[in-house]
């Protein structure tokens, strides 16, 4: 069975082709600049049998229907292809923002579907919309294949009351939605699946911190392989310091700021893409580069470094304290599964809960490995799960057409 993952922003479109039978990636890549006269597509191929393929090329492409007739072009291409036709993709799964209150799990994609998506573009103004013009765009171009929404939102929509609701008016709730929703839940679902399996425990029965450090920075607290709490909110915004991301800051300082003389536009821009790392260290959203200024006495990169490693520190504890058990801390994204001294450096501050680092495991486990990073005595077991949205997205589509739930 072959998938089709399509991750449509509102001006790229990111794919991966799998091959269900061995859960390999016969091709995937990047269309960025959609709409603009510099769109690029990036693409590699490595269909069973053929010469691999590594493109880079400009292209036109006005618009996501444009676009993914393009990508699937390339597909099919007799000369660099990996399909002979558009026919062999069984499924596409489609990778949805937000699935708002209603959306607890991944489904197939009818009239209903589209409207429930349509309907929480209000709660996603930047991701839905794109996500609705991918899907329309896909179902066109792909009329033969079962189409799945993997919603960001669905595996934390286990969340109890007493963790999504914020204390406010009951009303702003009731009329205006206003509750935590939460984020990057592919990811987190992904890494819970597969760490459950590497410790040999059922995947109802584990407990787990789940936390993704990328660009975006994002913990779970999962209970019986269930979200029972997770930081970001209503938006993104909240919870852990992030690359140009504040994370949590008391509300007032939106009105003093307003106060100040920023409108509010600019306080949103400035809180999204201008705080957190690079806000901080004045210098960069990317670790790497803040870890290359620490060892050459940067003190402003220090700082973004110690308030980011701090707040995760912080959140791991506070879900120690509400879960059942804890199994371990799993890390993933760019930053968990890539970087040696930040994974130190949490594993210092989980000292009090038993965590012993191993620097020999820890300097290990990188490059998409997964294994853990605490010493075999450790009482707090800390790991390295690599996460894979874009596989996790398949296996639903798979699933879904197959008739099977996820
Ligand atoms: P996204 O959230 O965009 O998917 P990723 O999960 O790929 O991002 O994470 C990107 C971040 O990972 C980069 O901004 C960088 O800070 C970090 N990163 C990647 N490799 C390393 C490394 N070797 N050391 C430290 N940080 C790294």
């Amino acid at each position: 069975m072959k998938v089709f993952v399509v991750n449509c922003g509102s001006s790229s479109i990111k794919y991966q082709l799998f091959d269900m039978a061995d859960e390999s990636v016969l091709a995937k890549g990047l269309l960025e600049r959609l709409g603009t006269s510099s769109a690029l597509l990036r693409h590699s191929g490595n269909g069973k049998g053929r010469e691999p393929v590594e493109c880079e090329r400009a292209v036109q492409a006005a618009d996501h229907t444009a676009g993914l007739k393009l990508i699937l072009d390339v597909l099919v291409d007799p000369r660099s292809g990996v399909l002979e036709s558009i026919d062999q993709i069984d499924g596409v799964g489609h990778r949805v923002v937000h699935g708002g209150e209603g959306v607890t799990r991944s489904s197939r994609i009818d009239g209903e579907l589209l409207k429930v998506i349509e309907a929480n573009c209000d709660l996603a103004p930047l991701h839905n919309p794109a996500n609705l013009a991918g899907i329309r765009a896909a179902m066109g171009a792909v009329p033969r294949a079962v189409h799945a929404a993997v919603f960001d939102t669905a595996f934390l929509a286990t969340l109890p009351p007493h963790a999504y609701r914020y204390a406010v008016p009951n009303a702003w709730y009731a009329q205006h939605h206003v509750r935590r929703y939460g984020f990057h839940g592919t990811s987190h679902r992904y890494v819970t699946l597969t760490a459950a399996g590497l410790l040999g425990k059922p995947a109802d029965q584990v407990h787990l911190i789940t936390v993704h450090l990328g660009n975006g920075c994002s913990m779970t607290a999962v209970a019986g392989g269930k979200a029972v709490d997770h930081s970001m909110g209503m938006t993104p915004l909240e919870g852990l310091v992030m690359g140009t991301r504040s994370g949590d800051i008391d509300p007032a300082i939106v009105f003093q700021m307003h106060a100040a003389g920023l409108a509010v536009q600019e306080i949103d821009r400035v809180l999204n893409k201008e705080s957190g790392l690079l806000g901080l260290s004045e210098l960069s959203n990317d670790m790497r580069d803040l870890l290359r200024a620490v060892e050459v006495g940067d003190r402003k990169a220090a700082l973004a470094v110690d308030v980011f490693v701090y707040r995760i520190a912080k959140y791991i504890g506070a879900y120690y304290t509400i879960l059942p058990g804890l199994d371990a801390v799993v890390l993933t994204g760019g930053i968990g599964e890539n970087s040696p001294p930040i994974r130190h450096r949490i594993c210092r501050w989980l000292t009090p809960l038993g965590a012993v680092a191993d620097e020999a495991r820890n300097n290990q486990v990188v490059g998409g490995r997964a294994g853990p990073i605490t010493a075999e005595r450790s009482a707090l077991a800390v790991w390295v799960v690599p996460t894979n949205e874009e596989l996790m997205i398949a296996r639903d589509t798979a699933a879904i057409v197959f008739g099977r739930g996820t």
